[in-house]
């Protein structure tokens, strides 16, 4: 059993592409939710978000051309190009030739990545910590790709349950093993700072697969393993 603590702030951005392959042939980026499907070219898209921003400051009643919100709709369409990298990044590049042949068929564990999304709902944030192992069946990920494969999905309009499956199918697609387990925790900002106001509430989603599905000692393990208070 490997395991490691990760957290995300270490890690370089990665680079950005339009492309849309995914690998086996499969379109990962942008399935299934017919999400951005018009994909703004980035001028574009980062004039049209400079104008809602100006739209919604009047609305609110502020004036946007005080000093202090002049240059507000600029930042916030840099912070959503960040925040939403997750529909462009190419994830062929970011597996980036780091899958290996390796006979090696205990449990991965990378536990604790710190994520940071956005609810689409609400476009408010959620943020928390994502817990993923597999067990290879002939193949490994480097493991610093874990955690950016959890900010490529974390990196866009989000409901917790699909960003959860859509990790554990990523890497079970990537990777064949012979099983995948995710869990992820997450505190989301549109309940604790507004309507219900359960500001302490998180909320636990997982995605079990293969052998962690059909088999409760690894998954018993696994659920122990995250349970477990890292050493400090
Ligand atoms: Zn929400």
């Amino acid at each position: 059993m490997k395991t490691m603590s990760h957290l995300n702030h270490d890690l370089p951005p990665f680079a950005l592409t339009t492309s849309t392959h995914g690998i086996n042939g499969h379109a990962l980026g942008h399935e299934a939710d017919g999400q951005n499907s018009e994909l703004l070219a980035p001028g574009e898209a980062q004039a049209a978000i400079e104008g809602a921003v100006r739209q919604i400051l009047e609305a609110i009643g502020e004036d946007p051309e005080r000093q202090g919100l002049l240059r507000t709709p600029t930042r916030v369409a840099h912070a959503y190009a960040e925040l939403t990298a997750g529909y462009t990044t190419d994830p062929v590049a970011l597996i980036n030739d780091a899958v290996f042949d390796v006979d090696y068929d205990e449990m991965v564990l990378v536990k604790d990545i710190d994520f940071f999304s956005l609810c689409e709902h609400h476009l408010l944030p959620f943020m928390g910590r994502a817990h993923v192992a597999y067990i290879p069946n002939g193949k490994v990920i480097g493991l610093s790709k874990i955690p950016r494969i959890v900010e490529m999905f974390a990196r866009r309009l989000q409901v917790q349950e699909r960003m959860t499956l859509q990790i554990a199918d990523f890497l079970q697609e990537t990777l064949q093993p012979q099983g995948v387990a995710v869990v992820v925790e997450g505190q989301h900002m549109c309940a604790a700072m507004r309507g219900v106001k359960k500001a302490n509430a998180r909320m636990t989603t997982s995605a079990m697969l293969g052998s962690f599905k059909h088999n409760p000692q690894t998954r018993g393990e696994f659920l122990d393993h995250i349970a477990r208070q890292p050493h400090r």
